[in-house]
């Protein structure tokens, strides 16, 4: 309940050294301020519930955004991670292992078609080996869609349809052309018999989980099919479960020439997946990319851990149902503030009829709460998929009064 999700507990040290306002304060001394000031530091954690240093505990709806996808301390992950990393942590690309192998193999059967991955350790480097499997296709020009968010390395960053992120950095690399997210006929205009990829996400998810229309996607991969492009789905966020959907793309019926996964995939460990398909799958060569810690066994034990968990606990139709009783709570509050809840699975945008996000980020932390302003009138949910029932009724119970109090602090500025 919140009651308890709010409750202290006598299990995290509190001392003035190490306290939350102390280890802020070291932080910023010490850490590149490309985040802005954190607004918490956190300690650990068990399932979705998480302590800062002063031993106040919190509801987890961000979920490491997205990335937590068994919760804190699941322990299928602590074992096979520990197991992994006491047996063979690490071996170099010029030698293979079975944690990679084995990955590979469960992530083209849950693609359900023969292709080949890449592995990396983010969701940027795995949207820079599609762009370069894109440039080996001998074509150079590409399209993305306006306000997508792929990454922040230069590649990955020029598909970025986001000038404010883009700007300081040009020039970047490439021939990119954004299109309005969600428009067919803008996107089949920008695509010709030059272009090597076109990128999407299935949900805009940075851009404040915005969703396309349906059949969109099924549009776009018929025109690229016509053009001879490849079409790559950037699943980094929906992927792996997030949707309710092992893929978001195969809920709409898609197979993409390429799939970029990170995120959720590993439940925590650092981790990037470039799925390819067909002949999209034979272009990075002997020589033309590679990753130090790509394939680390340890990150691909614990992404078996997190696929088995998944399978083994239903968590597809666990996350469909938690998703909809979220989603169909917060709308059913009916509150002044909220305009609309959009969606799929575990991935929530609170649309509110104010730019107060920040303000309801806020206030849900100061109930117990940790929840995410992802744009200035949206706030994301992205709760470990494993979320319980009760916890998200605790959320629903205090939401009223946090949106309550986001509202006042806006009146009282
Ligand atoms: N693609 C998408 C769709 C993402 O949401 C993100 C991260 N928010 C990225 C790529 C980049 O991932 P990373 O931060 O791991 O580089």
């Amino acid at each position: 309940t919140a009651q308890n999700a709010t409750a202290p507990t006598d299990t995290a040290p509190t001392d003035a050294a190490s306290g939350n306002a102390a280890l802020t304060a070291r932080w910023q001394g010490a850490l590149m301020d490309n985040y802005g000031t954190p607004r918490l530091p956190l300690t650990h954690g068990e399932g979705a519930r998480l302590w800062d240093a002063e031993g106040r505990a919190y509801l987890d709806f961000v979920g490491g955004i997205a990335v937590n996808s068994l919760g804190t301390g699941h322990p299928a992950v602590v074992r096979a991670v520990s197991e992994q990393v006491a047996r063979l942590g690490h071996v170099s690309n010029l030698f293979v292992a079975e944690p990679p192998v084995a990955l590979a193999e469960r992530l083209l059967a849950l693609a359900g078609r023969p292709g080949r991955v890449f592995f990396c350790n983010s969701g940027a480097e795995s949207v820079e080996a599609a762009f370069k499997i894109g440039r080996l296709t001998g074509r150079s020009h590409m399209v993305a869609a306006e306000g997508g968010f792929h990454g922040r390395t230069m590649g990955a960053l020029a598909l970025t349809g986001q000038p404010a992120k883009q700007d300081p950095f040009r020039p970047l690399p490439g021939d990119v052309t954004h299109v309005p997210y969600g428009d067919a006929d803008a996107l089949r205009a920008a695509v010709t018999t030059d272009t090597a990829l076109v990128i999407l996400e299935p949900i805009q998810g940075e851009n404040g989980v915005v969703v396309p229309p349906g059949g969109y996607l099924a549009e776009a991969r018929a025109i690229t099919r016509a053009t001879g492009t490849l079409l790559v789905l950037d699943e980094v966020q929906t992927g792996i479960g997030r949707t309710g959907h092992w893929l978001a793309g195969q809920a709409e019926g898609v197979d993409a020439d390429v799939i970029t996964l990170a995120k959720g995939l590993a439940g925590g460990l650092p981790i990037g997946a470039t799925l390819a398909f067909g002949e999209a799958a034979e272009l990075l060569t002997a020589g033309t990319h590679g990753s130090t810690f790509g394939g680390n066994p340890v990150s691909c034990a614990a992404a078996l851990a997190v696929l088995d968990t998944i399978a083994s606990d239903d968590l597809l139709r666990r996350v469909k149902a938690a998703g909809e009783r979220l989603r169909e709570g917060v709308w059913g509050l009916g509150h002044p503030l909220v305009d609309r809840v959009r969606g799929a699975g575990l991935l929530l945008g609170i649309v509110l009829t104010e730019p107060l996000a920040p303000q309801v980020q806020r206030a849900a932390q100061d109930a117990g709460f940790l929840v995410n302003a992802v744009a200035p009138d949206v706030v994301r949910l992205a709760p470990p998929l494993v979320v319980g029932d009760a916890e998200v009724d605790a959320l629903l119970g205090a939401l009223p009064g946090i949106l309550d109090a986001a509202d006042t602090s806006a009146a009282a500025r």
